[in-house]
């Protein structure tokens, strides 16, 4: 059987661990594709976008600086896509180009397989970029009954709440309105790059964690480190955590699932995705 192309564009796109997850899962699966990455600079988009069709690739993902500008470059847009303006996954099949976001279903996933439901919770998310917008968006989705956006420049969260307005509230990032929105909230999710590995960007202080509720869970959409002080604060205050490698996967499982028409068995795939990642980030 011919085997098929596939990779990951963007730029940066040398550390990206895209190639590492998809093609672990495809050694598991034995689907005859190879997974690349290939370095494509801002602005050029549209021109790899026609060689991708005539190299005969299967689809790509996208990173930065890449998933806005393909939304009006394809030819047909899943819900996803079309509701946070965004593509991440991009299928050719058919002579037709599909664009595709899989951001906010990976979140979702890993979300539910922690036992963590959002219907009818009261949520606080950090930060109103291209991830909190699939974060926020799928959770509205998903039933949440409030949502707090917290961000550093509040129009971007007072333009993310315009899409759900009776549940997404837009607040501020200072200390006292933090405090206000932990008080009432049964998840926090961080979506900004704050604490993450290689960035000088830290919280300044992390005290609004004390006015979670007991019970409630903390998760950090970064995932390296595997433990941001964000998450070990929450850990040491006796609450739950959850790192972002659950939707790095899942996100990708799906990208695979929409660029070979085959459903993926998550669990059958996971441990082989977790080694190789393993061993790619300790490398
Ligand atoms: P982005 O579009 O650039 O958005 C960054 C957000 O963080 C903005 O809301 C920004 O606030 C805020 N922010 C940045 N630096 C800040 C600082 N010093 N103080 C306060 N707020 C700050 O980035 P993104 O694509 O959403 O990515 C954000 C993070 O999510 C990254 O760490 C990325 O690795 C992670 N991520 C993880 C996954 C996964 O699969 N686990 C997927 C996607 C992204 P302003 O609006 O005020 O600038």
């Amino acid at each position: 059987m011919e085997t098929k192309k596939l990779c990951v564009i963007g730029d940066p796109v040398e550390h990206s661990l895209s190639p590492v997850i998809h093609n672990a899962v495809l050694k598991q699966t034995g689907l005859p594709y190879v997974y690349g990455r290939v370095r494509v600079r801002g602005g050029e988009t549209a021109a790899f976008l026609r060689r991708a069709a005539e190299e005969g690739y299967a689809g790509f993902n996208a990173t930065m600086p890449h998933k806005t500008d393909l939304v009006e470059l394809v030819d047909e847009l899943d819900a996803d896509a079309q509701l946070y303006r965004a593509v991440n996954t991009v299928v050719l099949r058919d002579g037709k180009i599909r664009g595709c976001n899989t951001d906010g279903r990976g979140f979702l996933q890993m979300l539910l397989e922690a036992g963590i439901s959002p219907e009818d919770k009261t949520i606080t998310v950090l930060g109103a970029g291209g991830a909190a917008r699939a974060v926020v968006l799928k959770l509205a989705q998903s039933g949440a009954r409030r949502i707090f956006v917290c961000n550093r420049t509040r129009s971007k969260a007072e333009a993310l709440a315009k899409e759900f307005p009776t549940q997404i509230t837009p607040c501020g990032l200072d200390e006292e309105t933090l405090q206000d929105c932990a008080l009432f909230s049964d998840l926090l999710v961080n979506t900004t790059p704050m604490g993450m590995h290689g960035m000088a960007a830290r919280f300044e202080q992390l005290d609004f964690l004390a006015a979670l509720p007991k019970g409630a869970a903390v998760c950090d959409i970064i995932y390296s480190p595997p433990e941001t002080m964000l998450l070990a604060r929450a850990k040491a205050l006796g609450l739950s955590t959850l790192n972002g490698l659950g939707m790095l996967i899942y996100q990708a499982v799906f990208a695979l699932e929409e660029f070979t028409d085959v459903k993926i068995d998550a669990q059958e795939v996971l441990p082989a995705v977790k080694a190789a990642l393993n061993e790619a980030m300790n490398a």
